[in-house]
Parts: structure tokens; sequence; C-alpha cells
């Protein structure tokens, strides 16, 4: 079943109003079983309203007539369901090269690209051209991008910095938008659109979703009570420089961060695939020590930060996102964290626990997709049971 519920942030007047997102989301929720009557009784909202509302959303074909449903002894009712016409493309910027994918409002993949490589500073002709690679002639339009990278961005998608790529105050949305014809572009961190994916993926409509993405950097993404949290400046989550009393030097070009440790280059070291591999079989030579030290010494300290982070939030689980999820380094370092938690829980609070998140490597794509929807529409995309699993196979170029 898919659900969409309702964000308030909606930017396009026409959805701003609370009751098209309600007759939205009922549509959502129905399935295809509920007629205009239906939908009344379900939002409580005046059969005429609803039937002016559903007129409006089926001239923008953002729902469809699926065809007449029991006539229940008066006239035969007219069933309803989401269109697929509206699409949303939602891009992960990785570190070398860019994944996309082309999903429908109810959240199944169209088509999808992997692999397509930037240079850093190429991003935004790189994003352009996987972006037109999904956007060839085919059933319905695309309605906006949703671009998920590293760094602060704020809500007008300026990157007011990203070190990684050495930007600041950089307007991406409308440079995207102008190389893809004026498309309507939407632009998240990356941490939080893993959180958007897993929130997306909860029934909940008021869940709280505490995501920790590392990878060459470290941040976390919070969706507070079903809404994604960002913070006055747009710096919530933004944990990897914080101090943890070390002293290596960080590319921020400051001493002891939590990137300094538990980032995944930090914890890789010099070690080689071979020394990965004889680390994970147990040796005890000088390259698999130094990866057993490295790898407990990145838990500890991340451990100590989310014990902060899960008393400041009252949440008992933590979603881990990027990178690490899909490294040979990942189980060990999950598992290494969450013995690092178990050995000092707090009074009152139950074990802090950590797990990857659902969708693994790809859960920024979906992510950056939800938050296009988000954004566009004013409605958290939920993503059904089928579209999830659609969702983790390989991406791939091919069309479905
Ligand atoms: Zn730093």
């Amino acid at each position: 079943m898919t659900q969409l519920r309702y964000a308030q942030r909606g930017t396009k007047q026409s959805l701003r109003a609370r009751n098209d997102v309600l007759v939205l989301q009922a549509v959502a929720a129905g399935a295809g079983e509920l007629a205009r009557t239906d939908i009344a009784l379900r939002t409580g909202l005046p059969a005429a309203t609803v039937s002016a509302i559903v007129d409006t959303l089926l001239k923008r074909r953002l729902i469809r007539q699926v065809g007449p449903g029991d006539s229940r002894g008066g006239k035969p009712r007219m069933l309803l369901a989401l269109s697929d016409h509206h699409q949303f493309i939602g891009v992960h910027v990785g570190s070398s090269t860019i994944a996309a994918s082309r999903l429908t409002l109810s959240g199944h993949t169209v088509r999808s690209v992997d692999g397509v490589p930037h240079h850093g500073a190429d991003v935004v002709a790189a994003v352009g051209a996987a972006v037109r690679q999904l956007s060839g002639p085919r059933e319905g339009v695309v309605a906006s991008i949703g671009v998920a990278l590293p760094g602060i961005v704020d809500s007008d998608g300026v990157i007011r910095e990203a070190v990684n790529y050495g930007w600041r105050m950089m307007p991406f949305a409308r440079q995207l938008s102008a190389d893809c014809g004026g498309a309507s572009v939407h632009v998240v961190n990356d941490a939080n659109a893993v959180a958007l994916s897993e929130f997306a993926l909860s029934s909940q409509p008021s869940a709280t979703v505490a995501l920790v993405w590392i990878g060459t950097g470290i941040g976390a993404g919070i969706v507070l009570d079903g809404r994604l949290y960002t913070g006055t400046e747009f710096r919530a989550g933004e944990i990897g420089h914080v101090d943890t009393g070390l002293s290596l030097r960080c590319r921020c070009g400051r001493v002891g961060c939590l990137e300094t440790v538990s980032s995944l280059p930090s914890m890789v070291g010099d070690a080689g695939d071979d020394a990965i591999a004889r680390y994970l079989d147990g040796a005890d030579d000088a390259a698999a020590r130094g990866l057993r030290e490295r790898v407990g010494r990145a838990a500890r300290e991340l451990a100590r930060l989310l014990s902060l982070l899960a008393a400041s939030l009252d949440v008992t689980e933590f979603v881990v996102g990027g990178p690490v999820v899909g490294h040979p380094l990942g189980p060990p370092f999950l598992r290494t964290t969450n013995e690092a938690l178990a050995i000092r829980p707090m009074p009152g609070f139950p074990a802090v626990t950590l797990r990857f998140s659902t969708l693994g490597e790809h859960s920024s794509v979906l992510g950056a997709a939800a938050h296009a929807i988000r954004q566009e529409l004013g409605v958290m995309l939920t993503m059904p049971a089928g579209a999830t699993s659609h969702a983790t196979t390989p991406l791939s170029s091919a069309p479905r």
C-alpha cells in the first residue's frame, strides 16, 4: 500500500491547501479501491469538496480513474488510483560517480543509471547527463529532480559549504536547472536523503529516524516526528568535525575531529584489499592488527557520540547509511560499534543499537526522489513493499 503523508512543505500553490493533500493521501492509501464517496468518509471532508479536488487532481494527472467498482445499489463508483504520469528523478552524487533513478509517485523505479563518472569540477554537467539518460521519450513527464550530495545545503538548493568539493555558496539547484532546460530541482544533504528513504519505508506518519552517514565524511540526518529536521542554518547533523579529544589532523585544518577516526578512509588507512581480507579472516599479522585497532577506535568514538545523540533525541536505534554499508569493513565496524554501545547503557535507557539502512547503497537515490516529491507536492512518499524489493536490485542502465 502506498501512503503519501502531508509534509506541509509544498511549494506549488495548488497543493498548499491541506485538503488537496488529504485527498491525494487517501487515493494513495486506497490502492485503487476507493471512490469519491469513500474518500469523503475517510478524510471527513464534504462530498462536494472531495469531488472538486478529485477533478483537479485528475486534470493535473496526479491521479487516474481505474474503472467502476461495486455499485452498492446506487450509481457505479469510479475507483481512483495514483497516476504514473508525474515522475521524479533521484540522484546521488558520490565521491567519484553518480547514481540516479526515475520513480513514479507511488515509489516504483522506472529506470536507473549507475556509475556515471564525474571529476569533482564538473558535477553539475555530469548530473545533467545522468538526468538526460533518464529523461528519454517514455510515458509520463519528469516533474522534478532531487539531488543528494555532501555538504550544508539550504532550502534554495545553494550548497553553503561542501568540504569534499571545496564549494562555498554554490547555487547548485539553479545551475542544474539551467543545464536541464529549466527543470525543477531540489537539493538535499546526503545523510538527510538516507534518513528520508528510511522514513519512506516506515508506515508511521510521525516516525523518528536518526541516521549516521559514514563515508569520506560523517554526518547525521534526523527525521523528528515525521519532519526532516535541518536546523535554523541547515547544519543539523554536521557531526563530522566534533572534537573527540584525539590528536589526528583533520582535512578541515583542525585536530581531533570525529572524521579523523571514524570515517571510512580513516578505518581503511593504508590497508589494501589483501590486508582487509586477512583481517576479516581473523589473521594476526601487523596489517590485520592495524585494521582491528582502527576499526575498534572508530567504533568507540562513534559510540560515544551516538550515546550523546541518543540521550538528546530520545532514540534507541540509529541507522547507518553511506559507502560503509557496502564496504567489507562495514559489518565488523557495525558489530564493534554495537558492542561498544552495549557496554555502557544509560540508566533508564534501553541499549542503543545501530543497523544498516534498509535500501543499502541506493537509499540516497530514493531519498533524493522522496525529497523532490516532498518539495514539489507537499507529501511524503511511503515506499510500497514491492517497490522496496525492486529498488534493492542492483541499479542498471537497462530499462525495466
Ligand atoms: Zn575536521
